[in-house]
């Protein structure tokens, strides 16, 4: 994987597109630079209801983090959280409990930067690690982390839009794991997933043109989704289904105007309990 520069990481103009830049070109914002705006213009011929895809997962991303503070979660562990946008994990969480704590992580370092002059006025309640998802251990061990999160206590895990960037070969139902195991029981994961069974060129088409990206990746079945959540309580009503239709019980069902079926937003959403 080529890192390559990022604003904000003192290296001049990007030559190599980002993830994390290119979501926030889908969502309107304004982060992104031309390496990626052409990208995502390639993109959006191929796969033309991405910035829709993107809207919808960033929703099922507030309810989700709405479900797990409604049910008592007030600290957050948001792997690969993005450039700041719309309801940020921050402000859902505070919603119901005013001092929750969120870490957020991300590989790419604009993030960071962002994230750090977002969140400086709270930094004693948010932290920001860059770092790679691949390594746990070392996240879950950083400074920025332990001076926040009470291991101790139950944890919102978000991996939301971000398994899909790491290949089969990576073993990510492997470094799920390697989250779950160490946070506590009554623990939540919320995750989100491009699914490649309702659009499968399309699923193609994104995987071939992410691949010149700072994040390839690699999409997957509902049965390939599902596992992920082997072992783990299922939040269900709704369960595994299309982020768009991610509702449980109170929580608000999505702006009829972002509204889209399945066809057109082929993600897979749900939230899990970690047992015990
Ligand atoms: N989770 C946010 C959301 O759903 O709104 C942002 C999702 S965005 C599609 C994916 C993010 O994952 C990007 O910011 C990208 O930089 C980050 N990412 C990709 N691979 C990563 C890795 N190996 N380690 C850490 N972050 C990664």
């Amino acid at each position: 994987m080529s890192t390559d520069t990022t604003p904000g990481g003192g290296h001049g103009v990007p030559t190599v597109a980002s993830a994390a830049r290119l979501y926030d070109y889908y969502l309107g914002g304004k982060n992104n630079f031309a390496v990626d705006r052409d990208l995502a213009r390639q993109i959006e011929q191929r796969v033309p209801e991405i910035k829709r895809m993107a809207r919808v997962n960033r929703q099922f991303l507030g309810r989700a983090v709405d479900y797990m503070a409604g049910h008592g979660v007030d600290q957050f562990l948001d792997i690969g959280s993005g450039l700041p946008a719309e309801n940020p994990v921050h402000e859902v969480a505070r919603r119901h409990c005013p001092e929750a704590r969120v870490v957020y992580v991300d590989h790419d370092p604009v993030v960071r930067v962002h994230a750090e002059a977002l969140l400086a006025d709270r930094a004693e309640i948010t932290g920001v690690i860059e770092a790679d998802m691949r390594d746990p251990e070392s996240i879950l061990a950083h400074q920025e982390l332990t001076s926040r999160i009470d291991p101790n206590r139950p944890v919102g895990l978000l991996m939301v839009a971000m398994l899909h960037f790491l290949p089969d070969h990576e073993d990510p139902y492997g470094l799920l794991r390697r989250y779950l195991e160490r946070l506590p029981a009554g623990s939540y994961v919320a995750i989100s997933h491009v699914e490649n069974e309702t659009a499968p060129e399309r699923a193609a088409a994104l995987e071939q043109l992410y691949a010149a990206t700072n994040s390839p990746g690699q999409t997957r079945s509902h049965a390939e989704i599902a596992r992920f959540f082997d072992g783990l309580e299922l939040v269900d009503p709704p369960g595994l289904t299309h982020g768009g239709d991610w509702a449980p019980g109170p929580t608000p069902v999505p702006d009829a105007a972002d509204y889209m079926p399945r066809e057109h937003t082929w993600g897979l959403a749900g939230v899990a309990r970690l047992p015990g």
